[in-house]
């Protein structure tokens, strides 16, 4: 996921008047030993004086190395988690490398956090210390816009605060993601966890779960629809899962004939090899939805041609250049063009209660810390299947 880096100025909220909670276990191993105090800043009295362990990048062509960060006190609404698993996403490879250019460094990526709750502030309903927990792409917005009323955060008309390479407004500089041992948010941004799901596995659901479930639900794909998703990455092989799930006929589209047998285990129906003129001419005018998971460059006509009358295709993938799109493609069946972009909070809860009642995580590979920087070229080889996650107590 791609958003600016927010700009607005919010309201001072309580966070520099805090109260040290006596009820508060700090204990986080090697992260923290002392308890929050009044109007601590990011200072040098700062409790975690030797910092909190975690990843960054220092410059857009290093690698990502071991790197000292402070976490804001716990503040009345705030969750603090100790972070087990972290899920390796293709935009925290983006952010690193400024391919996006708005990359502020030192940069510590990641946007698919689960961890353990180890401290809440005193107005926390949701989470008590012991909880699982989980945090996506966003960590606040400004709660007040029209789109924030509506649980739609992620389009934020003042964009929302992103995990990681956001303006902090609590401690200056840049938000930092996961990555790391540790991390404070507000628990209007934190995600309960159930227990009943591999972990690992459940970290993905935070951003490529999301951005697949989303506009499979805005859309409305159900039983009795003929649904396509082009791509088998780690926001397709989560695509395929939901729309099978969600009682769907589903066709993936891929170029690589040799990911038919994978994407057939995942659920889909039908794989169209999409190189292959013939094959995609029996499919014409035919879906009611395709989900469009690439980023890499290729003919969105070849999809809208897919479509019956009233279809629509969505992409979530973020190809670099502008697409070119033949007018009748759309008018001549009524069709339409869309975008999605992650989810709201809510929803977000929404999907991982589905996955936990219907057991669907993402299929992942766990690493340790010190593989990170080798996974992102595998990545980028699309050698992954099909989301590399981030085993935290190798940091
Ligand atoms: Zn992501
Ligand atoms: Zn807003």
């Amino acid at each position: 996921m791609k958003m600016k880096i927010k700009t607005h100025q919010k309201s001072e909220k309580s966070d520099l008047i805090k109260a040290a909670q006596p009820s508060i276990n700090l204990r986080s191993g090697s992260l923290t030993t002392a308890t929050p105090r009044f109007g601590s800043t990011n200072g040098g009295d700062h409790p975690n004086p030797g910092g909190i362990k975690a990843y960054a990048a220092q410059t857009a062509t290093a690698s990502l190395g071991p790197f000292a960060i402070q976490r804001r006190d716990v503040g009345d609404n705030d969750v603090q988690m100790e972070i087990l698993y972290c899920g390796v996403c293709h935009s925290d490879l983006h952010m690193v490398r400024n391919e996006w250019h708005q990359t502020v460094y030192p940069c510590v990526p990641g946007h698919e956090i689960v961890g353990r709750v180890i401290a809440v502030g005193r107005e926390v309903e949701k989470f008590k210390e012991g909880d699982l927990a989980g945090v996506g792409c966003m960590v606040d917005s400004c709660r007040t816009c029209s789109s924030c009323e509506q649980g739609l955060e992620q389009y934020c008309e003042h964009g929302p605060v992103q995990t990681y390479n956001s303006e902090d407004t609590h401690l200056g500089g840049v938000t930092y993601g996961g990555y790391s041992k540790s991390i404070v948010v507000d628990e209007a941004f934190v995600l309960r966890v159930s227990d009943k799901l591999n972990l690992a596995a459940v970290a993905p659901l935070l951003c490529a779960g999301i951005t697949t479930y989303s506009p499979l639900r805005h859309w409305k794909v159900s039983k009795g629809q003929k649904v396509g998703i082009v791509g088998l990455g780690g926001l397709g092989h989560m695509a395929v899962k939901f729309a099978r799930s969600f009682g769907a006929h589903v066709v993936l589209f891929t170029t690589s004939p040799e990911k038919g047998a994978d994407a057939i285990r995942l659920g889909a129906h039908e794989v169209v090899v999409s190189k292959d003129q013939g094959e995609m001419n029996k499919h014409l005018n035919s879906f009611d939805f395709i989900l469009d998971a690439v980023s890499a460059e290729h003919d969105i006509n070849a999809y809208l041609n897919l479509l019956k009358v009233d279809g629509t295709l969505t992409l979530v993938g973020l190809p670099e250049k502008p697409l070119g799109i033949a007018a009748f493609n759309l008018i001549g069946r009524r069709r339409q063009f869309a975008g999605s972009m992650i989810g709201g909070i809510a929803e977000t809860q929404e999907m991982l209660d589905y996955c936990a009642d219907h057991g669907i995580v993402s299929d992942v590979e766990l690493i340790s810390i010190d593989q990170v920087n080798e996974a992102y070229e595998r990545m980028v080889k699309g050698q992954v299947k099909y989301r590399f996650v981030i085993d935290m107590a190798s940091l």
